[in-house]
């Protein structure tokens, strides 16, 4: 077996990866999620201490579901009727989808919307 001169040591075995988050995976990586019942937005803390609120109006626009923003050149939603109805910007509740994003329900029975962690991010710096 050859060692490389890259190996000081010359210690065998497989090389030792460091796994420590960078700083653009902190960014990405939210610690809470918590609620702004007057200024009605949802509040995010991410893992590099930045606080984001996106306001539920603005989070429901951003729907990434199909229905919302639509699919294979089908319009979506918004993009027919830009008005939100009543109950459209009332969030219901949130739950983590894996460790990748937020599902929200809204008051009028939509859930099939996925927020990435990165359009999330995206979002809160809008
Ligand atoms: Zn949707």
């Amino acid at each position: 077996m050859a060692v490389g001169a890259d190996a000081p040591g010359g210690s065998a075995g497989p090389r030792i990866l460091e796994a420590m988050p960078e700083e653009s995976d902190a960014r990405l990586q939210p610690t809470q999620f918590a609620y702004d019942e007057v200024g009605r937005a949802l509040v995010i803390t991410w893992g590099d201490d930045a606080v984001q609120r996106i306001g539920f109006a603005g989070l429901r626009l951003a729907c990434p579901c199909a229905v919302c923003s639509g699919e294979f050149g089908r319009p979506g939603r918004f993009a027919v009727d830009p008005e939100l109805h009543p109950g459209e910007d009332e969030l219901a509740d949130i739950s983590l989808v894996g460790m990748y994003g937020l599902n929200a329900v809204w008051a009028d029975g939509h859930n099939t919307g996925i927020y990435t962690f990165e359009l999330l991010r995206r979002l809160g710096e809008a």
